[in-house]
């Protein structure tokens, strides 16, 4: 039910995780993130709250300065460890988060499940990732291409956060009707379904618009692209919080 993300020069972990207890307001079941330094990606996810997840984090190696989060209402599948989000695929290059549905995600599946490909959870979300993934394997894609060639066949709402070991200087955001908002400041961009999880850090924000795949850099740089891969000029908004 909340996605949060942060690329930049410092340390991602605690940005998400503050980021996700000003989403916590949204209601949620369990909560997860992904952090990639170098080409190491960790996984940590918790049923419960967001400080249940700060306690399975306390031991572990929370390094990265590319990380995504989320909180998590399920839909499809219990709430447990396996089914919260970021999802993984095998070759464990992938992650991802996810707030919606995806509508045809049965008809996906048994296709996907036909090509050889084994399944992890019970969501509909986890379909999502296979189809990046069997897209950016096969035709040597980058992530944002995969990205949005994949959502071309799915049905149904999304706001998606992928990030990448093997294109790993960046993450890749799109949205249809689940909001998503990127803040931009001077060293980092910062991810949101809202502007809450990163109004302290900047007061530009780029408010994604149905069909639209944004891709933040390491160097910098930000592409907004449509599904059907039409370039989109970034409509950056200075927030007044006063
Ligand atoms: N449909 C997805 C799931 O059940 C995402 C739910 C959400 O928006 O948090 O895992």
């Amino acid at each position: 039910c909340g996605i949060v993300g942060y690329l930049g020069p410092k340390a991602a972990y605690p940005i998400l995780v503050n980021g996700l207890k000003r989403l916590e307001y949204r209601g949620y079941d369990s909560a997860g993130i992904a952090l990639l330094s170098g080409d190491e990606m960790n996984i940590y996810k918790a049923k419960g709250k967001v400080s249940d997840l700060e306690a399975v984090c306390e031991e572990k190696d929370k390094n990265g300065a590319i990380g995504i989060g989320h909180t998590r209402w399920a839909t499809h599948g219990e709430p447990n460890q396996i089914n919260a989000h970021p999802h993984t695929t095998s070759h464990g290059n992938l992650a991802m988060v996810h707030n919606g549905i995806i509508e045809n995600y049965a008809t996906l599946k048994a296709e996907l499940i036909a090509r050889g490909h084994s399944f992890k959870s019970e969501t509909d979300s986890e379909v999502l990732l296979h189809l990046i993934e069997e897209i950016q394997l096969a035709g040597e894609y980058q992530l944002e291409d995969a990205v949005r060639l994949a959502l071309k066949k799915v049905v149904g709402a999304y706001a998606i956060v992928v990030m990448a070991v093997n294109d790993p200087e960046k993450l890749v955001a799109a949205r249809k009707s689940s909001p998503l908002a990127i803040g931009v400041a001077d060293d980092s961009f910062f991810i949101g379904s809202d502007v809450s999880p990163f109004a302290e850090h900047t007061q530009r924000v780029i408010y994604l618009n149905d069909f639209e795949i944004a891709t933040i850099r390491v160097n910098g740089s930000l592409t907004i692209k449509t599904v059907e891969d039409e370039v989109v000029d970034p409509f950056i908004q200075e927030l007044d919080i006063n």
